[in-house]
């Protein structure tokens, strides 16, 4: 992309309105744009990230044996009547009425329509188990809609819920999707912690919430600091092994965790050296939940058992706050010039800046690069604007791309252009073909 003919409106002025840094930085970029309260439209820039982290999640998903599908964001009030939820969701639902005055709501999550997409169409334990998930957009009428994306009124989330036969099964389903979140936010170059959290009123103990550390994360967490040092990594897993899932399960959910509705000092204490306990803020990026028959028992969702009986599915449902993903990445990775986007979910690849713009030599070079990074696959931004090089440099910097070359007839006369590397801000000489080769 040629940053001429792009749009990215980058602001010069911290915004007043904007608490939190990923907030700020996110209106600065030009990524966001604010259309009513927790409502944004995602410009170029934000719309790009957005998708490559979708992205990602789609593809841990899918390795996981999870199937994508797409269900509507408008929902029919009936379903919920079914399952009861319709009078208990309360305040937080969008409630809409059709031309015909029927009730509609704009769905907040979606374990209703698909019980009933499920229940339509399977009877049998044959086609068990099944895991389906969609990556859509959900409201929720939040009483304080703040942080920008990260407390949205409308956000995008990724659902997933798992149909299974037993209990036991519906275990293993919720052990498969605590490895692929760990794969998933690794992946995006985040630590996310699996913290016990509360069952709410369905109740149980199958549910553990995916925390980012940050200061400006609106949960209370404490934890054994020992956690922080676990790393999914490159290891191979079998999805299909429910050894190998319940192990990770275990590795990663055996020392203290939890978030302050499940705390418990006297716990807490006894498990935990006091050099080693910590109490910290988190953003909630993430929940697996396994909640047994309740919808399926509540809206007829059964199969034959192979044994001449019908038995409710026991079912979970796991989500990831995609959008809110992008502030909780924001919040890991900044300085004060800006964002600092890990390689992972970068918008683009790397940066190319002129500092003679209209000088042959410069703007051939330039081209040059643009070529051989497009030809590798990768995606660059070209600045190619007329401006001073200070200003150009803010701009890279202020947008985070990992990798900066910079272009300038001074260093091309001795054949070189100046790769620098946004996290450290090292900055090396190298002739063109070696800085491409760097960044591939
Ligand atoms: P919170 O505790 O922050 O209100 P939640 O527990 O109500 O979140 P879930 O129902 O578990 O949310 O939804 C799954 C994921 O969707 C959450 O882990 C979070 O990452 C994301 N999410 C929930 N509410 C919002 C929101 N208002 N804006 C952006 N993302 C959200
Ligand atoms: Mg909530
Ligand atoms: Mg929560
Ligand atoms: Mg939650």
């Amino acid at each position: 992309m040629r940053l001429s003919r792009y749009f990215l409106p980058v602001m010069k002025e911290t915004p007043a309105d904007a608490q939190i840094v990923s907030h700020q930085l996110m209106l600065r970029t030009g990524m966001i744009k604010q259309a009513s309260a927790g409502i944004y439209s995602w410009l170029p820039l934000g719309y790009k990230v957005l998708r490559r982290v979708e992205q990602i999640v789609h593809e841990e998903q899918q390795r996981a044996g999870h199937i994508p599908m797409l269900m509507p964001t408008l929902q029919s009030a009936d379903l919920w009547r079914e399952s009861g939820r319709y009078d208990d969701y309360g305040q937080e639902m969008l409630r809409i009425k059709d031309r015909h005055d029927r009730d509609m709501l704009y769905g907040p999550t979606n374990e209703e329509l698909i019980t009933d997409v499920f229940r339509s169409y399977v009877g049998s334990y044959k086609d068990l188990p099944l895991t389906l998930y969609h990556i859509q957009w959900k409201f929720r009428d939040e009483i304080r809609p703040r942080f920008g994306v990260m407390r949205g009124r409308e956000f995008l989330m990724k659902d997933g819920y798992n149909f299974d036969l037993t209990k036991e099964d519906a275990l293993h389903a919720y052990n498969r999707h605590l490895v692929s979140y760990l794969r998933t936010y690794e992946r995006m170059g985040l630590q996310a912690i699996p913290m016990r959290a509360d069952g709410g009123p369905i109740g149980g103990d199958y549910t553990h919430e995916f925390l980012v550390l940050a200061e400006t994360g609106e949960s209370e967490v404490f934890y054994d600091s020992q956690i922080t040092e676990l790393k999914f990594g490159d290891r191979q897993i079998d999805y299909d092994s429910v050894e190998q899932c319940q192990g990770v399960l275990e590795e990663f959910t055996s020392r203290y965790a939890r978030t302050d509705e499940t705390h418990d000092g006297i716990i807490f204490n006894n498990q935990v050296p006091a050099e080693r306990q910590r109490s910290a803020r988190g953003i909630e990026v993430g929940q697996i939940f396994y909640f047994g028959t309740k919808y399926s028992e509540a809206m007829n969702a059964v199969v034959d058992d192979g044994k001449g009986g019908k038995v409710p599915v026991h079912m979970g449902s796991h989500g990831i706050g995609v959008s809110r993903l992008l502030g909780a990445l924001i919040e890991a990775n900044h300085d004060d010039k800006g964002i600092i986007w890990p390689e992972g979910v970068t918008p683009f690849h790397c940066g190319i800046v002129n500092l003679k713009q209209g000088d042959d030599e410069a703007d051939g070079a330039c081209e040059a690069l643009y070529k051989s990074l497009t030809a590798m696959g990768l995606e660059p931004l070209y600045d190619d604007r007329s401006e001073r090089a200070g200003a150009k440099f803010a701009t890279m910097d202020l947008i985070g791309l990992p990798w900066r070359i910079t272009v300038g007839p001074r260093g091309l006369k001795n054949g070189v252009v100046e790769l620098t590397s946004r996290r450290t801000g090292e900055s090396e000489e190298l002739p063109p073909e070696q800085a491409v080769a760097k960044i591939a």
